[in-house]
């Protein structure tokens, strides 16, 4: 039988969930929560699958009989799924699933609605929403998703019950970035920065990250060894490549998370780096420098990031980052 995903990514949680259905205990709302990737949608999937399945066997969907093939071919009747157009769930399109929901199941006595995104629901979405959530009747089912539990209304979160996902294995979370086109190199420096293999997929576009990494490990070799250049770096090298203020923020993060990786190897401490693949490089940057010297650049690193957040431009702020650090390691 094939392993579904769902399966491989959140065992635990998938065998609780068997346990339930057995004793026939499952709930009529959930809310599902976790970072992309983590299986929410594989989970959602696994769960209507049980529920219309007509030959579960050892707490398995068998994934041949026709109503799992129209599960899982997103053909069946009687499951509707809602997903966030642009930003919001509108009222209009819950006006359309509350039609549904009122319809009792079109073949069988079971419905299925998958919400994504539910911290999407503009809160009038919502609100029309909870008399269903409340008493969604006999053999109706909603599974809400989201990335981020406290962006969901609290009205939703207490009308359901919360699942949080438990974060991914390393093993399957390298998996999922080498799908996503991360390269191994830049993977360990990936997880430093989100969870969401969404996230990191963006940052593969035109290999952005390729070339931010390449510039701040040059960076860093000139910041740690006194060298002017860096400072100049910022604008002929980094601005042209850093645009808007999410880019900005990951690029001043992972200036932080290389003087961070720096400490480390300075003071011999235990720890994962991120920049792992690069740690020779650094450690020859960083022959000159005394451990305090290495904790106060890290230091002006992790703090010089907050500052964006100030309204200080990005140029502004990694200049200033840059000559702070050039003032511990060059004696400027
Ligand atoms: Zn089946």
């Amino acid at each position: 039988m094939p392993e579904l995903k769902a399966e491989k990514l959140q065992p635990t949680i998938l065998h609780r969930f068997q346990q339930v259905i057995a004793h026939h205990e499952l709930a009529h709302a959930y809310l599902l929560v976790g970072p992309d990737g983590a299986g929410k949608q594989e989970l959602a999937q696994w769960l209507t699958l049980m529920l219309f399945c007509r030959h579960v066997t050892d707490g398995r969907p068998d994934l041949t009989c026709p109503e799992c093939q129209r599960v899982l071919s997103g053909n069946h009747p009687d499951v509707v799924v809602a997903k966030a157009e642009g930003r919001q769930i509108k009222v209009d399109q819950v006006r359309h699933l509350k039609a549904e929901f009122t319809k009792s199941g079109m073949e069988g006595q079971r419905k299925v609605f998958i919400i994504e995104d539910a911290d999407k629901l503009t809160t009038g979405a919502a609100n029309s929403l909870l008399k269903f959530i409340e008493e969604p009747g006999p053999g109706i089912y909603i599974f809400m998703l989201s990335n981020n539990k406290n962006a969901v209304l609290p009205t939703i979160q207490s009308r359901t019950q919360i699942v949080e996902m438990q974060p991914l294995s390393p093993d399957s979370l390298a998996q999922q970035l080498t799908t996503a086109g991360v390269p191994q190199e830049l993977q360990p420096i990936v997880t430093g920065l989100t969870d969401s293999v969404t996230e990191a997929q963006s940052w593969m576009q035109d290999d952005w990250l390729k070339q931010v990494v390449a510039n701040i490990v040059r960076w860093f070799k000139e910041t740690a060894t006194g060298n002017l250049e860096s400072f100049v770096d910022i604008q002929e090298s980094f601005v042209p490549l850093v645009s808007g203020h999410d880019r900005e923020a990951t690029c001043l993060d992972l200036m932080s998370l290389i003087w961070r990786d720096a400490l480390v190897i300075a003071s011999h401490a235990d720890g994962r780096l991120y920049y792992q693949h690069y740690q020779s490089t650094l450690q020859a940057a960083l022959r000159q420098l005394s451990v305090d010297q290495v904790l106060a650049a890290s230091h002006i690193a992790l703090t010089s990031r907050k500052l964006l957040d100030q309204n200080i431009s990005f140029q502004n702020v990694a200049e200033q980052e840059t000559l702070r650090i050039l003032k511990e390691t060059a004696h400027l």
